[in-house]
């Protein structure tokens, strides 16, 4: 495929850039789906768990799927845990998960190029790429991660993100819960182990201006635990990344004749509480390749469309999580965060969804 035969060019094969290559394509649209990556899903920069209702609908989770959640445990500075039931979903191999969704992009048809960086977005809408090649694509789909070439170039970049760090340790025994760790010194974030089989992710995330706590809170964490026998010395992975927490970035923009569309942790689709970013990635990934699908059979109104479809779908919630973000922040600025402060940033907690003017938009869309 020259580069001026692309209708579609998708920046970035994680979950969301790989869905919309294969919904665009399938959609008929001519589609170049491009990572700068060598091998999809490598390195692993995720803690791995999905909620049930993603494996309804997304086969890849299946494949992928290494062990089944039932409960969130919530430990509130070392007290608890607060069990919340029938918390359901999956572990799963987050490479072989992203291997498999590209793998069925290819099938879908369309052009997919691993190893190949987007280097830049020109103000035309030019995408210039790490080869020299150059492409102007009627389509720019952005699902290039949380520091998203394509998001700055559109003006849509991430307004603030969560630094991490985490750990593979040995499990001892069998765990069907995801443990989270709420403590005041984990500011902006939390601690989390969640068990993957024989094994288990331990890890953190925190405010970058705190980054330099990562590893002396994460070491202490293991060191408590493995007092505690619930966890084994052996570090089998280190990893890290960021994770977008300040709320939509955006979702549709021109450059020039080229229409962009965000999608994933580019467009800032993440719970800035949680930081689950998996299922919006494959739902916005799949919006956003029907949509470009869509725009190229004609419908000039498709990308309004998505980014209405996307605000109406993950907004509310995000705008919730921001809120509940937004006073636990200033609580911890105005001095020592109570537990009951901790319990009302947690969605694991009553408090967390009770009603506040923030959160009115949510009550409306979504009834208890
Ligand atoms: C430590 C950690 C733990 C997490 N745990 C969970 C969890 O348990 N559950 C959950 O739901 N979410 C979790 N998340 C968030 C989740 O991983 C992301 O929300 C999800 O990966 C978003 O998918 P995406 O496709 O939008 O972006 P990504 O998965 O980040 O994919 C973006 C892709 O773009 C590529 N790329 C970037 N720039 C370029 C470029 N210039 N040219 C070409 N390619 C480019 C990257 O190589 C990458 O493959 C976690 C995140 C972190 C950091």
């Amino acid at each position: 495929m020259s580069g001026f035969d692309t209708e579609v060019l998708v920046a970035g094969l994680g979950p969301a850039g790989a869905v919309a290559a294969a919904a665009a394509a399938a959609g008929g649209a001519r589609v170049l789906a491009i990572d700068r990556r060598a091998q999809a899903g490598l390195p692993v920069q995720c803690a791995e768990f999905v909620p049930m209702m993603l494996g309804g609908d997304t086969p890849a989770v299946r494949a992928a799927r290494v062990q089944d959640i039932t409960t969130m445990d919530t430990y509130v500075r070392g007290a608890g845990p607060d069990i919340t039931p029938d918390f359901r979903g999956h572990m799963i191999d987050r490479a072989a998960f992203d291997a498999a969704l590209v793998e069925a992009a290819r099938r879908a048809g369309a052009e997919v190029r691993l190893a190949t960086p987007l280097r830049a977005v020109a103000p035309d809408g030019t995408c210039t790429l790490a080869d020299g090649t150059r492409l102007r694509p009627r389509v720019l789909i952005g699902a290039d991660g949380p520091r998203s070439l394509v998001g700055r170039a559109a003006g849509m970049p991430n307004r603030a993100l969560m630094e991490t760090r985490q750990m593979s340790v040995d499990l001892p025994g069998p765990h069907d819960a995801t443990d989270i760790f709420l403590r005041p010194e984990i500011a902006g974030g939390y601690a989390w182990l969640f068990p993957k089989g024989g094994l288990a992710n331990l890890g953190l995330g925190i405010l970058p201006a705190k980054k330099a706590l990562l590893k002396p809170l994460l070491d202490a964490l293991h060191a408590e635990l493995l007092a505690a026998r619930r966890v084994g010395p052996r570090l089998a992975r280190l990893t890290g990344g960021l994770i977008p927490v300040g709320g939509i970035a955006g979702l549709a923009a021109r450059l020039g004749p080229t229409q962009v569309l965000l999608a994933g942790d580019a467009a800032g689709l993440v719970n800035p509480v949680t930081g689950a970013g998996i299922t919006p990635a494959v739902l916005s990934g799949r919006m956003a390749g029907r949509a470009a699908a869509a725009l190229i059979a004609g419908d000039a109104a498709a990308a309004a469309d998505y980014a209405e479809e996307a605000s109406d779908l993950f907004g509310p919630s995000i705008a919730l999580a921001l809120a509940r973000r937004g006073e636990i922040l200033a609580a911890s600025a105005a001095g020592p965060v109570t537990d009951a402060a901790l319990r009302r940033g947690w969605i694991a907690y009553d408090d967390y969804w009770s009603r506040t003017p923030a959160n009115a938009l949510w009550e409306v869309k979504e009834p208890a």
